[in-house]
C-alpha cells in the first residue's frame, strides 16, 4: 500500500480521487517540487518549499500550506511509506472547474497532491558518467517557474532516449541552458562554468549546492552563459539534479568529453557533495 497525500487526506492511492475537470490535468495549471530522501531524512527540504512557494508565486496560486507545513508533510509521507533512500514528489494545481483559459472562481481551491517513492541512488551512473544529445530549447520563456507544463522537456528526453543518451542538453540561440530535468556544468582549465540563473533555466536546488561547495572549497565559478562549441571543448562536463545528483557527463553528441572518463574536479565535487549527505545522515531530528 502506498499512502498518498490529497488535500489535507493521507490514505492509499487506490481510493484517492482526482476531477477530470482538474486544471492540470487540462493545461498543467500548476506547479511541482521532488526532494530527495536520504536514511529516511528530507535533503535540503527548506530550499525546495520555499523555491515551490515562489513557483506557485509566479503563476498566481496561492498554497494553503506553509513551508513548515509542506515539510511536515513530505516527512510524513516518507516515514509512514517507510521511505529510506528515494523521493517526495509534491504537486500543487489550480484545481478543479469546467475547462476555461482564464482562472476560476475564488470558490475554486488548489489542488495538492503527494506521495513519497523508494528510488534507490544512481550510483552505476555517478560513478561511470553518461552520454548525452544536444537538442533546441523550444521551451517557454519562464524555465525558471518549476511548472507542471513539461511537453518541452518531455519530447527533448524522448529524443536523448531514442538516441541512447541519458539526457538532452537545451541549446537556446547557440547558448547552452541546461537539461530537460538537470542542470549543466563545465570545467576549463579548473574553472566551473554555468548558466546564469535567469528565466531560462530552472535554477536546480542541487545547483546551488554545487556553488556552495565550489565557494567553500576554493573551486573558481562563471555563472555566465556559455556557447555550445565552448560546452564541447571543456575538459569535463556534468549534470545535477536532486535524483540524479553529480553525475558526469563523458560524451556529447556522440564525442567523448575530454579523455572520455569523468572529470577530476566533478569527482572532487561528488566527494564533497557526499559529505553533505553525510551530515545530514548524522543530524538527529
Ligand atoms: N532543470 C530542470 C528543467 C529540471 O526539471 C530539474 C529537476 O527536475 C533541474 C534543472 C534540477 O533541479 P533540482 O536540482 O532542484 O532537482
Amino acid at each position: 500500500m502506498t499512502i498518498y497525500f490529497n488535500n489535507g487526506v493521507y490514505a492509499d492511492k487506490e481510493t484517492m480521487k482526482v476531477s477530470i475537470d482538474d486544471r492540470g490535468y487540462y493545461f498543467g495549471d500548476g506547479v511541482y517540487e521532488v526532494v530527495k530522501v536520504y536514511d529516511g531524512k528530507l535533503y535540503t527540504a527548506q530550499e525546495h518549499f520555499t523555491r515551490f512557494l515562489q513557483s506557485a508565486r509566479k503563476i498566481r496560486l496561492d498554497l494553503p500550506y506553509t513551508i513548515e507545513e509542506f515539510t511536515e508533510i513530505a516527512k510524513k509521507l516518507a516515514t509512514d511509506n517507510g521511505i529510506v533512500e528515494g523521493h517526495v514528489y509534491i504537486q500543487a494545481t489550480r484545481g478543479a472547474a469546467p475547462r476555461m483559459h482564464n482562472f476560476p472562481g475564488e470558490d475554486v481551491e488548489p489542488m495538492i497532491t503527494a506521495y513519497a517513492i523508494q528510488n534507490p541512488r544512481p550510483l552505476s551512473k555517478m560513478k561511470e558518467g553518461v552520454a548525452v544529445k544536444t537538442t533546441d530549447d523550444i521551451r517557454w520563456l519562464r524555465c525558471d517557474i518549476k511548472s507542471l507544463n513539461l511537453l518541452g522537456n518531455v519530447l527533448a528526453k524522448q529524443e536523448a532516449y531514442e538516441s541512447g543518451c541519458a539526457e538532452a542538453v537545451f541549446v537556446r540561440d547557440g547558448i547552452v541552458t541546461e537539461g530537460s530535468s538537470s542542470n549543466m556544468f563545465g570545467v576549463k582549465d579548473g574553472i566551473l562554468y554555468t548558466h546564469p540563473a535567469t528565466n531560462l533555466i530552472l535554477n536546480g536546488i542541487t545547483r546551488r549546492v554545487v556553488l556552495k561547495l565550489c565557494a567553500k572549497h576554493s573551486i573558481g565559478v562563471m555563472e555566465e552563459p556559455f556557447t555550445l562549441e565552448q560546452f564541447k571543448e571543456m575538459d569535463e562536463l556534468f549534470l545535477t539534479s536532486t535524483t540524479s545528483e553529480i553525475t558526469p557527463i563523458v560524451s556529447i553528441d556522440g564525442n567523448s568529453v575530454g579523455d572520455g572518463a569523468p572529470g577530476r574536479v566533478t569527482e572532487r565535487l561528488q566527494q564533497v557533495f557526499e559529505e553533505t549527505i553525510h551530515e545530514l545522515k548524522m543530524e538527529i531530528n
